[in-house]
């Protein structure tokens, strides 16, 4: 992964864990910003434009939220994190070792969801106030955009595909039944292969019927939940044998 994302220009500094973005994050967030634009159609083109513009900021700063979320629960478990990107699936927490019981992988990894779901919780709360104030329609679209997104985000990473979220989760469970970490890293990824695999096979049959480019994303997106499976695998078993201290990477798919 750390190979993946090589070339990421860092931007800041917050709580002490490096920010940064993957010059692959330009390309997901003019694809959101195009569908954004044609969401909001009805508002004309350039207030369409900017609406989606500042729509599409909103989101990915709450990925980086979701992210922050993981790192700040995984520092009360003495887990480090070194840095926090965007990137062309969404964001990645990198974390400077695995967590070192089962409740931690399972606290740390709930904590970005549970994020996700209250971001949109408020989302949508804000969307009633407004609509009850007779509020502004630009304001009531991007709320209701950022309430289905992070709504989204959150169900999404809960699929039990080892290295999201959720498979961190169903490695926890396993391993807290088995004592096996490496027993509970070797299941959640085949369920995580098992995924993406289905994502890609998805990804291609819709394209096929539909005749249309789009859910070739869902293609992409499976080879590299594929590619980051094998990888957080690579390195958990790695890290088992060494008894060091390899890093572990947390991922967000965004889209
Ligand atoms: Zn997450």
């Amino acid at each position: 992964m750390a190979q993946l994302l090589r070339g990421s220009v860092w931007i800041g500094r917050c709580l002490g864990i490096r920010v940064g973005i993957h010059p692959s994050w330009l390309l997901v967030f003019a694809l959101v910003v195009w569908m954004l634009t044609n969401s909001f159609a009805d508002l004309g083109g350039e207030h369409a434009l900017a609406l989606a513009v500042v729509t599409a900021l909103a989101f990915f700063g709450s990925v980086v939220v979701h992210e922050f979320a993981h790192a700040l629960v995984a520092r009360r478990f003495g887990v480090a994190t070194l840095s926090i990107r965007l990137f062309l699936f969404g964001g990645v927490a990198t974390i400077a070792t695995e967590p070192p019981s089962p409740g931690a992988e399972a606290a740390i990894a709930f904590a970005g969801p549970l994020c996700s779901a209250v971001l949109a919780g408020a989302c949508g709360l804000g969307l009633e106030i407004v609509g009850h104030l007779g509020g502004e329609p630009h304001l009531a679209l991007l709320l209701m955009a950022l309430a289905a997104a992070n709504a989204v985000l959150a169900a999404f990473n809960l699929l039990p595909a080892f290295p999201m979220d959720g498979g961190r989760i169903l490695r926890a469970t396993v391993w807290r039944l088995r004592g096996d970490h490496a027993a509970a890293t070797r299941l959640s990824s085949l369920a995580g292969m098992g995924f993406a695999l289905a994502l890609g096979l998805m990804g291609v049959g819709l394209a096929w019927h539909t005749h249309r480019w789009e859910p070739l994303w869902y293609l992409a997106l499976g080879g590299f939940i594929s590619i980051a499976t094998i990888q957080s695998y690579q390195q958990a078993c790695c890290k088992t044998a060494v008894g060091g201290s390899e890093a572990a990477s947390q991922r967000k798919p965004a889209a």
